[in-house]
């Protein structure tokens, strides 16, 4: 266990650019830091509650148990808001807030984690929620989102581990300003469905989905799935040294640039075929079926109509993205058609000049 004491007059570059000091490093807030998870508020009876009380409730015990004003968060900066994405709110303190939605309870968010938190535009970015208080052993503080980690250790600045960059995780964000890493990347655990290898997870969920559409009538088919690096070098090689790179670029995704390699996407098709890979597929009842459904399963329409300057792609109906329940409902929900903009990314209409 770390003397937080001992560190109380560490700076971080951010605080010692802004000549503040930094918050957290209170003996009270120390005491604070070391509390881990468990913060979710229990209320007697939540089903007579509206969800801003059951809000407010779960933050001011969040904040009582902390410590009050005694607590490194010192006394309330504002009025508890709401709105937030996925019902949240929030309130803040003179040094930080604590943030509290349905799904990950009242959580404290403070100092320099705090800071890395809001570069990646708070609960709007890849990050979404905190799950738990900061934790902080062996002199390194992290705390736990909902898609990734913080850590901070003393003077030197916070870090984040994204879902989103890490291939392993069905929140991974590819696109052709964001390659694979490493970009030979390869899955473990595939599995076929319709002849078309599958992460475990994602094949799994495509059966579900094809279940479900079976029985409304609907028959969805995997026309496409897992592509290894090697096959796309060897299809892009071909394009290049027939065409150029730009006709090669504009037909063929770039080794290590496509989402096929994640074995997390998969290209469906109807059962007759009608259009395949092309536009019109969004009209035939696999289409239709899918745009309205696919969500319920974890999967999302990756490259929406109108949406090339942001994801690369032209409309392409057919291409589902798995990307797990939560997520993909969450995208739904919110009538943001691109993991760019719902997650506040640059967008990635080609690929950087070579
Ligand atoms: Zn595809």
């Amino acid at each position: 266990m770390t003397d937080c004491r001992g560190r109380a007059t560490v700076k971080t570059p951010a605080a010692a650019r802004t000549g503040q000091r930094f918050p957290v490093l209170s003996a009270a807030a120390c005491a604070l830091t070391l509390i881990v998870g468990g913060a979710t508020a229990a209320v007697a009876s939540p089903a007579a509650l509206t969800g801003v009380e059951r809000a407010e409730t779960a933050i001011d015990r969040e904040y009582e148990r902390l410590g009050g004003t005694d607590s490194g968060l010192g006394r309330p900066a504002g009025a508890e808001t709401c709105g937030l994405r996925d019902g949240g709110c929030y309130r803040s303190y003179e040094h930080g807030g604590i943030v509290w939605s349905p799904a990950t309870g009242a959580q404290p968010s403070w100092g320099a984690i705090r800071d890395a938190w809001a570069a990646h535009s708070f609960e709007n970015g890849p990050l979404g929620y905190p799950v738990a208080g900061p934790a902080c052993s062996d002199g390194i503080c992290s705390q736990n989102f909902q898609r990734g980690t913080i850590s901070w250790r003393p003077a030197a600045p916070a870090t984040a581990d994204l879902d989103i960059d890490n291939p392993e995780n069905t929140a991974v964000v590819v696109n052709k300003e964001r390659p694979l890493n490493p970009e030979d990347y390869a899955p473990e655990d595939l599995l076929s469905v319709d002849g078309q290898l599958l992460r475990a997870e994602t094949a799994e969920a495509l059966k579900l989905m094809q279940e479900a559409a079976a029985a409304d009538g609907v028959t969805v088919r995997a026309i496409s799935g897992y592509r290894p690096f090697e096959t796309q070098s060897a299809l892009y090689s071909g394009y290049t040294s027939q065409y150029g790179q730009e006709q090669a670029d504009a037909i063929s995704a770039r080794p290590g640039y496509s989402e096929h390699q994640t074995g997390l996407a998969v290209d469906i098709a109807a059962a007759d075929g009608a259009c395949s890979l092309q536009a019109c597929f969004a009209d035939t009842p696999a289409g239709v079926w899918a745009a309205e459904n696919a969500h319920r399963f974890g999967f999302i329409v990756r490259y929406p109509a109108g949406s090339s300057a942001v994801t690369g792609y032209a409309y392409e109906p057919w291409h589902l993205r798995y990307v797990g329940v939560d997520l993909a409902q969450a995208v739904h929900a919110s009538g943001i058609g691109t993991l760019e903009e719902y997650f506040r990314l640059p967008a990635a209409p080609g690929y950087p000049a070579q």
